[in-house]
């Protein structure tokens, strides 16, 4: 079974083998009766939960690893992860990397001696010429939040692997589906699946994906250690958004396209930024490494004014943080997904006060574009 839209639905989480059920049961317990012989692969449901298992089973088998780990949050995944590293270790991160991402590498594991350099990934140079003696990984993210710049993930990959480093992508933005960084050389895939993957503005959810046995040890070790398991309930409702990712994914990501197209002949509109575009300088990169460009763009507006006017005036997305959801979602990175990073530094990155970022949903685009264009025509 090779074609990703039948996988969605034929899966490790497919037919129950006690019941026939055609889903996945919810294992809603805590612990689980040691003398009943099912060979203590269950004890207690922080280290191990049927629920669970199936969804961890899913995105290993969607991305193409040897083991998935799912746990309380998108960030939970992210700080497993830089927990691999140790006291006087060095990392790499992208300038515009994720906030709560910025947020653990700046405040949280520098505290226990793990220190980073943040670096525009888009440069190949930059990232090679960030190397240290004591560099030990390198965090990636492509296409960015909220820029969707796109870096040369197979490129930094193999070398990160010829310096020994441990890559670990977060593939939020794309999903297995359009993008599978294991394929080429990343040693770890985090996802916040809250995002595109359950898909619903339902849940919070994170998963972790390796391809080498030594590091699902170590991320099997962190999940049970610091116990920010994904629940069983979560993890059902994440299996069940997962079955219908490739259809949400290629209708929203056709009307990311047509809006992103529109925008970018609106005369208030200063810069849309999305790689579908053929004119955004990730665009022929993005084709060669992913099968399709995900449904995030931002745009700036002509005045940090208008910016706050059109989130105040639109109708039918919600003014939100988060995306990946059947529902649209506008967002203002300054004072949202990015408050984490100071303003200058923010400012810096070439995160404006104008900008605006759009999860683009599963409603009419025609429609979200008339709502949008009512305030910026
Ligand atoms: C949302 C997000 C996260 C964090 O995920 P949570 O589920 O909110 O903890 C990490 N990385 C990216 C790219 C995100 O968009």
């Amino acid at each position: 079974m090779t074609d990703f839209a039948t996988k969605l639905i034929h899966n490790q989480g497919g037919i129950d083998p006690a019941t026939g059920a055609v889903g996945v049961p919810i294992y809603q317990v805590s612990t689980f009766d040691q003398n009943v012989g099912n060979g203590d692969e269950y004890d207690y449901s922080r280290s191990g939960n049927p629920t669970r298992a199936a969804l961890e089973a899913i995105i290993a088998e969607l991305e193409g690893g040897v083991a998935g780990f799912a746990f309380a949050s998108g960030m939970a995944a992210v700080s497993a992860a830089l927990l691999i590293f140790e006291q006087g270790d060095h990392l790499i991160a992208p300038k515009d990397v994720y906030g709560g991402t910025y947020r653990m590498l700046t405040r949280g594991v520098s505290k226990w001696g793990i220190s980073h350099t943040f670096v525009d990934t888009t440069d190949l140079e930059a990232v090679k010429a960030a190397i240290k003696p004591n560099t030990k990984g390198i965090i990636l993210e492509s296409p960015s939040n909220p820029l969707l710049k796109v870096s040369d993930l197979p490129a930094i990959c193999v070398w990160a692997k010829e310096k020994g480093l441990i890559s670990i992508v977060d593939n939020t933005f794309m999903t297995p589906y359009l993008q599978a960084p294991l394929q080429f050389g990343a040693d770890i895939v985090v996802h916040s699946a809250t995002k595109f993957l359950a898909g619903h503005s339902d849940v919070i959810a994170g998963l972790a994906v390796t391809a080498d046995k030594g590091l699902a040890s170590q991320l099997k070790f962190l999940q049970n250690a610091l116990g920010g398991v994904l629940g069983p309930q979560d993890s059902w409702l994440t299996i069940r958004g997962i079955k219908t990712l490739k259809v949400r994914m290629d209708q929203s990501q056709a009307s990311a396209l047509k809006i992103a197209q529109a925008l970018a002949k609106c005369p208030k509109v200063k810069a849309v930024h999305y790689p579908g575009l053929p004119e955004h300088p990730g665009h022929e990169l993005l084709k060669q490494q992913a099968n399709g460009f995900g449904a995030v763009l931002s745009f700036e507006l002509e005045s940090v004014e208008l910016a706050k006017e059109l989130m105040a005036k639109v109708k039918i997305p919600a003014l939100a943080v988060s995306l990946g959801g059947v529902e649209s979602i506008l967002s203002y990175p300054a004072t949202m997904s990015h408050a984490a990073i100071p303003a200058a530094v923010r400012h810096e990155f070439g995160i404006s006060d104008a900008l605006v970022r759009l999860s683009v949903g599963l409603e009419d685009p025609q429609d979200l574009l008339e709502d949008m264009m009512a305030v910026l025509k």
